[in-house]
């Protein structure tokens, strides 16, 4: 008898917009690696971010999904219906000295240079560690609320992993990436620390996303680190990019899954095309 696999992947969708070719592209990747290791695979619905997230759009994502042919294991889970879980390991990191408030404003953030990188418009300005506060002021609060919270990255260390795809990656804390948001000031937690919560709490094992979440890769290994949790393995998919090379993005509405169903492709017709973007 074989033994039973113990792959375990999820398929994570916001539901802020309707899926596209990069969703279609990624997500089938997910759901294959999972199937052909015998592995599991659960849904997971990132809508913590209740301001842009629409329950209209979580049903067209399952929908769009299941369309293309892709099934999952158990129930769908919403990270929305699990508040308290966010919380506890935020009061871990404060007690932990890993996190501080932060009360610098938008304004200030965009005063800030970029990192030094040629295609990520997800790039997060380097947060000067001159901006920290004083050591021991996280200790006056008992609740997250009013400010954001940062993590405190290690200054000049490289953050290295194995990627399925690209082979072994490296950022440098403090130059690719600064301290970052694990809980923001409208007192939603932020998604690094969402994800990797919810990461470890399902004992995923593989995860699957787009490349262009590389470098919260690096960020999250750091949470992975301070939680004292195994990190999973990481397969980065590459982009969906147009003829041109420049990158599918919501905004392409007539690529979403949704329109290129209602123009009657197959979905192995939708397939095809992300493949061949
Ligand atoms: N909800 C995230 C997204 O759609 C998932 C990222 C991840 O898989 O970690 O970008």
């Amino acid at each position: 008898m074989m033994n039973p696999s113990s792959y375990i992947g999820r398929l994570a969708p916001t539901p802020t917009g309707e899926l596209h070719l990069g969703h279609a592209r990624t997500f089938y990747q997910a759901w294959k690696r999972a199937r052909d290791a015998g592995g599991s695979l659960f849904m997971r619905l990132e809508d913590l971010d209740t301001g842009r997230c629409k329950p209209a759009y979580a049903e067209q994502a399952l929908d769009d999904l299941k369309w293309l042919g892709l099934d999952w294991d158990g129930e769908v889970i919403f990270q929305s219906q699990h508040p308290q879980r966010y919380l506890d390991v935020w009061r871990r990191l404060k007690e932990g000295g890993w996190i501080y408030p932060c009360s610098k404003s938008r304004k200030d953030l965009r005063s800030l240079p970029l990192p030094d990188t040629s295609d990520e418009q997800d790039a997060e300005a380097i947060f000067p560690i001159e901006w920290r506060p004083e050591p021991g002021a996280e200790k006056a609060f008992d609740t997250p609320e009013g400010v954001t919270w940062r993590f405190r990255i290690p200054e000049g260390e490289a953050i290295t992993f194995s990627d399925v795809r690209k082979g072994e990656v490296s950022y440098t804390a403090g130059k690719d990436f600064g301290d970052f948001s694990i809980w923001r000031r409208d007192n939603i937690p932020a998604y690094e620390l969402s994800v990797v919560v919810d990461d470890i709490h399902q004992n995923i094992s593989e995860v699957v996303r787009g490349e262009d979440l590389l470098r919260s890769t690096a960020r999250q290994l750091l949470l992975y680190r301070a939680l004292n949790a195994p990190p999973p393995a990481w397969c980065h998919e590459p982009l969906v990019r147009d003829a041109k090379g420049v990158r599918l993005a919501k905004r392409f509405h007539s690529l979403s899954i949704h329109e290129l169903r209602a123009s009657g492709k197959t979905p192995q017709e939708v397939l095809q095309i992300a493949d061949m973007h």
